[in-house]
């Protein structure tokens, strides 16, 4: 795999401040695929620099134009979506279907979206005797993971970049390799050199001086509770804008009157997608007790086709493999009931763990109560329908979810009860204008569409 080794600073590749490196590895055999720099803060310091004396122009630039060049920005994602996908394909592991569709795809309609946003986005408003500017909050600090690694870089990138922001960007030490390709991508799109910047490294070292760093007006990041709680803290601290993307544990609400097969199936390909590393997974499963049997039944036949190596990839590291294979261990000692896979691992070779499915999960178990993030589902039994919103709650988290009903209605109707940011309706499709965010632990902020761009920008008011 192609690898830099440097940082991509003011619009130019410039060797790192320090000698350390990182190793790229292959979650599915294990190798190393190439080597990127490890940032210090100094680094970070000289990526801010840059940023900050690109803002003002960038800035400047008139809507339509910063429009343009995210419109070619999408077409060089579009020209490279397989070499895009190779290279996630590469680090994370993920099967070369899941790669092309949802890896590379996804962050051209994203960068697409925002294109078209910033072409039409009113950046001016009339209230009463005032106008009210909406102006870029800044420099803008992005701290992303690795499990969507370059959506999650998009997600950021395209609406900061829309909104007239700059941007540092310190992506997952994980997947460096097409944050690399994007840096790349938005020097080939035209960009002004400085308004958008890379620095490869560890969170706690290139990432924790980017979200302490003074210069930096807004940090937007995704990835675990703790870490997030502990940015949120500095960012209070300095009075700057933070968004706090942090996971989530979901549910399935299948109510009684719900198509019950395409309900469990749909259910499981949610789960299983992407070896189980998605924070917006419905990765709680709820069925009234009459049909619970069923769905057990239906859901260990559906999970059976995710087959290691072919249609579910390793998860991301050795780390996350143990972490993984601890909480199914954890789900049998504390007597929930194995009905697909378990701990052991499936091949020899490769972060691969077995697609598992627990029943007989009650709500006050380790595997329903925390964000396991792997190819790991749990079936919940409900007595009745407010038994079935009362779980569906009962967790700190509050990001995504899914409720099926005979119809449209009476599901939106359970939907509205639910604390949490976003509800797939009957089988809803993604939709990338959609506000994406969560509530409770789940964080602050929202990412996607014109709520995504709101996040970037401040007012200022002038009253005639
Ligand atoms: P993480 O440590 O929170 O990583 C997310 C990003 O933050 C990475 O770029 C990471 O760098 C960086 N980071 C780590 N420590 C930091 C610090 N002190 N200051 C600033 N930045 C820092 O998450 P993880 O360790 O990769 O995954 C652990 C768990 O987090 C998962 O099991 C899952 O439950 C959750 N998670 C959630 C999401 C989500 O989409 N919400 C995504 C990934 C993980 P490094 O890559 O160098 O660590
Ligand atoms: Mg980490």
């Amino acid at each position: 795999m192609k690898a830099h080794d440097g940082m991509y600073i003011g619009g130019a590749w410039r060797p790192a401040a320090g000698q350390d490196t990182i190793a790229v590895v292959n979650p599915a055999d294990e190798q190393v695929i190439g080597h990127v720099p490890a940032g210090t803060a100094q680094d970070v310091d000289d990526a801010v620099r840059a940023a900050r004396a690109a803002f003002p122009g960038w800035a400047a630039t008139p809507p339509t134009e910063r429009a343009a060049r995210i419109a070619a920005l999408r077409d060089v994602l579009a020209a490279r979506r397989g070499e895009i996908a190779e290279t996630v394909t590469a680090e994370l592991g993920s099967p070369p279907g899941l790669s092309q569709v949802v890896h590379a795809g996804v962050p051209v309609l994203v960068a697409g979206s925002y294109a078209e946003l910033a072409a039409t986005y009113a950046f001016e408003e009339k209230l009463g005797n005032s106008t009210v500017l909406l102006e870029p909050v800044g420099v803008v600090g992005a701290i992303t993971p690795w499990n969507y690694p370059l959506h999650q870089i998009v997600a950021k990138v395209a609406p900061a970049l829309a909104a007239g922001c700059t941007v540092v960007l310190k992506p997952a030490e994980d997947t460096p390799l097409v944050a690399q390709l994007f840096a790349e991508a938005t020097e080939e799109a035209g960009l002004p050199g400085g308004v958008f910047n890379l620095v490869t490294g560890l969170g706690p070292v290139a990432g924790q001086a980017l979200a302490e760093h003074e210069d930096v007006d807004m940090v937007s990041f995704t990835g675990s509770t703790a870490v997030g709680r502990q940015i949120g803290a500095t960012a209070g601290a300095a009075v700057k804008r933070v968004a706090l993307e942090l996971g989530g544990k979901s549910a399935n609400v299948i109510l009684p009157g719900a198509d019950l097969a395409r309900a469990v199936n749909v259910g499981v390909a949610n789960v299983m997608s992407n070896s189980g590393q998605t924070c917006s997974a419905w990765t709680r499963m709820l069925v009234d007790a009459e049909r619970y049997e069923e769905a057990v039944a239906l859901a260990a036949a559906a999970v059976a086709k995710y087959v290691p190596g072919e249609r579910v990839g390793p998860l991301v590291n050795a780390k996350q493999q143990a972490r993984v294979r601890g909480y199914i261990e954890k789900g049998v000692e504390e007597g929930a009931r194995l009905v697909a896979g378990g701990p052991e691992a499936p091949r020899e070779q490769g972060y691969y763990v077995r697609p598992t499915v627990f029943a007989d999960v009650t709500p006050d178990m380790t595997v329903a109560r925390e964000e396991i993030f792997g190819p790991v589902l749990c079936l919940l039994r409900y007595e009745d329908v407010d038994d079935a919103l009362r779980i569906a709650n009962d967790t700190v988290y509050g990001l995504a979810g899914a409720v099926w009903a005979a119809d449209d209605a009476e599901a939106v109707a359970f939907a509205r009860r639910m604390d949490t940011g976003q509800v797939d309706i009957n089988g809803g499709r993604f939709n990338p204008l959609a506000p994406f965010g969560g509530y409770k632990l789940s964080g602050v902020g929202r990412e996607l569409g014109p709520h995504g761009l709101a996040e970037y920008l401040q007012t200022k008011s002038l009253q005639f």
